[in-house]
């Protein structure tokens, strides 16, 4: 008898937007769509996920391939999910088998099994420790092991694998012997006994929050929230009640945390508030830590799942709220590959999976704001910090009347000193590390340049090297200058962290200095440690980049200093005053968080711009209101929609070309403007050319489906093919950013 053959319709992860059939490997006998697939594709063996299973195919049978083999007997992802994943492919017109690949953990990409594998651990037992080892004396292996467990207490499978061949057999005999025991190593913050610890008394804002969340929250049903709370003012708590609320119904919970949030002060402060187990998903971990993370969250062993932005696809039954904390921050929004919105995709997997979501923080994005001044989510405000405390008071300092040197005006140096004489501690924020910016000849005038990038290099005067901090490229410091062959002309010339760093030593010696910047936190764990000493209050003054900015609790910080705000004020960037607003906000709210109020020194050259105005009277709502009705004139977003073609070469003309046909190739649309193809900022970056094309449209749909069509034709006709295949594009649905 004839057995049919059977189709599977295959994502692979290739960057194209298409599935493929595949003849089903005849002894298959779990077909089903979203288990794992390993095919054949080009010259290569990939991981694909199965779509569909079908009866035919739209091709010949004789031109498919075989899969070679099913790789798992249930659906590794749940159908909710799933479906949100295709959506979420079709919103940013991503292929599907990229995105799908990037929802799992790399061993599942790489087709390791589903269920991780558990490394095995040792330990020495009671009898063990109290045993004489000469009664090993005839078994050097075991004796050899014991002796390194007397060393480390702790000894997995891996630690032996290297030693000897015969360890398995030596480890069990003294296992039999009851010498040492194996044990359960939990690779998340296991369940603890008792029940919440010391909670705060909540103040009577936080407790109206509280209240009318937990209206949404009862509902049981899709809510989104906005939570709006200045600095300080206690917005975890509000999370942690209605996280106490969801998890006595026996739900879980996702909290969704932007790439530096995720301190060891927010853990201890979970660890200390519920007794419910726990994983963290971060970019810390290795392959097989995030893989067992994954495995407890999708088993459910985990009542609270918390991560990063990828965690955003974490499966949870029974997951009763999300969470997305400082919501406005860009760390969500992935920059390559699929460029996705983890907050974005939050809200959506809340819609579908009927269940309410909080977006907190201080400074929230324009486009939530309007949300929620529109009534689509609901708007919940905490004006006041805990305690009262006032917010700070913000004074410019400025600089057409007072010069700075090594970045520090006479004004900030007596307030530092002012601050640090009472015994409060100074935190300074700069976001430009490295000693200098420039490395510029005095005789020729111009700057030492990065030779692959439209750049400047950075001196970074202790390595005695130039950087360029846009491509990684590294040089020796230079003294003569290159262009013109000046002897010893070159000059540092600007402000960085070190710089900055070196002139506090000299001018405040008796005062410790702590430096955060990328240059010295790029170490597993040493940013985390950095934040701790500074908490704890063992440093004077705390120097930092962004790094410092975010959801930090510094208790000690008695004034915080801005160094320059005046980059963000008339940049070619639309959203560049939206950023700088929350950049500045955020690090003045580091200060005076308990019992007094803190000051916050800003050194400006242009006091008089408004913007100043609405920092120093805290006033987030004009400052919004401006940004909505530039925003709604002009269209853009949120008032608008923007998607961004760009393109990359290492031949100046071609990415430009590129961009100039598919801008024909896109014709005419009534909703639909598309801009001129132009040459990005900074042009020329790692030796490539890079340019763009922004799409704008009052309609979401427009755009897709324009974009979507082009994505087709690019496929279909031969010419617009090859273009495409001579250049590196890339599609950004909702950029963050225009270059
Ligand atoms: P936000 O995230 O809004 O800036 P946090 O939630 O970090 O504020 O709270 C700031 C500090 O105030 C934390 O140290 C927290 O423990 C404390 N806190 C929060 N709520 C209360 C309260 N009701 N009573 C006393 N202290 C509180
Ligand atoms: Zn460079």
């Amino acid at each position: 008898m004839e057995t049919k053959t059977v189709i599977l319709e295959v994502a692979v992860p290739v960057p194209l937007r298409q599935t493929f059939d595949f003849i089903a490997p005849r002894e298959a006998n779990h077909l089903s769509a979203r288990v794992r697939v390993k095919v054949p594709f080009g010259n290569r063996l990939l991981v694909g996920m199965v779509v569909a299973v079908k009866s035919k195919s739209e091709y010949p049978i004789e031109r498919l391939k075989h899969a070679i083999e099913i790789l798992d007997k249930t659906p590794v992802i749940e159908e909710a999910l799933w479906d949100s994943l295709l959506w979420l492919s079709k919103y940013y017109l991503a292929p599907i088998g990229e995105v799908l690949d990037g929802s799992l953990p790399s061993m599942l990409r790489q087709g390791k099994n589903i269920e991780p594998m558990h490394e095995r651990n040792w330990r020495l037992s009671e009898k063990g420790r109290s045993s004489a080892i000469s009664d090993l004396d005839r078994a050097p292996l075991q004796l050899a092991i014991i002796k390194r467990f007397m060393k480390s207490p702790v000894l997995k499978s891996s630690d032996f694998k290297k030693e000897s061949r015969s360890w398995y057999s030596a480890v069990s005999s003294l296992v039999q012997k009851g010498w040492i025991e194996e044990f359960e190593v939990e690779p998340y913050l296991a369940t603890r006994e008792g029940t919440d610890k010391k909670r705060h008394k909540l103040t009577l804002e936080q407790t109206r929050a509280v209240e009318s969340i937990g209206k949404q929250i009862n509902e049981k049903e899709f809510s989104c929230s906005l939570i709006h709370g200045v600095t300080g003012s206690g917005k975890t708590e509000v999370y942690f009640a209605a996280m106490r609320s969801v998890l006595d119904a026996g739900k879980r919970v996702l909290l969704l945390v932007p790439e530096i949030g995720l301190t060891p002060q927010l853990l201890k402060r979970i660890e200390s508030t519920f007794c419910e187990s726990t994983v963290v998903l971060h970019s810390g971990l290795n392959d097989t830590e995030r893989h067992l993370a994954w495995w407890h969250a999708k088993q459910g062993n985990a009542q609270i799942v918390i991560g990063t932005r990828s965690a955003v696809f974490t499966q949870i039954p029974k997951l009763g709220l999300m969470i997305v904390d400082e919501e406005h921050d860009a760390s969500f929004k992935q920059q390559d590959g699929v460029r996705y919105h983890a907050r974005d995709f939050a809200v959506y997997r809340a819609k579908q999976a009927n269940i309410p979501i909080l977006l907190g923080s201080a400074t929230p994005s324009l486009e939530s704001y309007v949300n929620a001044k529109s009534g689509r989510y609901f708007y919940v405000q905490l004006t006041k910090r805990v305690a009262d405390v006032p917010l700070p008071k913000v004074e410019l300092i400025d600089l057409n009347h007072q010069s700075a040197q090594d970045g520090l005006s006479p004004a900030m140096i007596e307030a530092i000193d002012h601050s640090l004489n009472h015994g409060k501690q100074v935190m300074l924020f700069l976001n430009r590390r490295g000693y200098a910016p420039v490395h510029y000849c005095s005789s020729c005038k111009s700057p030492a340049k990065c030779h692959r990038c439209d750049s400047n290099l950075t001196v970074h005067q202790r390595a005695h090297r130039l950087r360029c901090h846009h491509c990684g490229y590294e040089g020796r410091l230079i003294y003569d200058c290159h262009q013109c062959g000046a002897k010893e002309s070159m000059l540092e010339v600007g402000d960085g962290t070190q710089r900055v760093e070196s002139a506090l030593a000299t001018r405040f010696p008796g005062a410790s200095v702590l430096r955060i910047d990328r240059d010295n936190t790029s170490g597993k764990g040493q940013l985390a440690k950095m934040l701790e000493q500074a908490q704890c209050g063992r440093v004077d003054i705390i120097l930092g980049t962004q790094l410092i900015t975010k959801g930090h609790d510094f208790p000690n910080v008695g004034m915080v200093g801005i160094l320059e705000a005046d980059q963000g004020l008339y940049s070619t960037d639309y959203r560049a005053s939206e950023s700088l607003f929350q950049q500045v906000v955020q690090v003045a709210g580091r200060s005076g968080r308990r019992e007094e109020m803190g000051r916050v020194y800003i050194q400006t050259r242009f006091p008089d711009h408004p913007f100043f105005d609405f920092v120093s009277s805290h006033d987030f709502d004009g400052f919004a209101n401006t940004l909505i009705s530039e925003r709604k004139q002009a269209g853009f977003p949120p008032f608008g929609y923007f998607a961004l073609l760009r393109a990359e070469s290492t031949h100046q003309a071609k990415g430009l070309q590129f961009l100039r046909r598919a801008k024909a190739d896109c014709g005419s649309h009534e909703l639909v403007k598309i801009m001129d193809a132009v040459p990005a900022l900074m042009e020329r970056r790692a030796g490539r050319y890079r340019s763009q094309l922004l799409f704008m449209s009052p309609q979401r749909s427009a755009l897709n489906q324009i974009l979507g069509q082009w994505l087709r034709h690019i496929v279909q006709n031969k010419d617009a093919k090859r273009l495409a295949g001579s250049v590196r594009w890339s599609l950004d649905i909702d950029p963050i950013d225009l270059y």
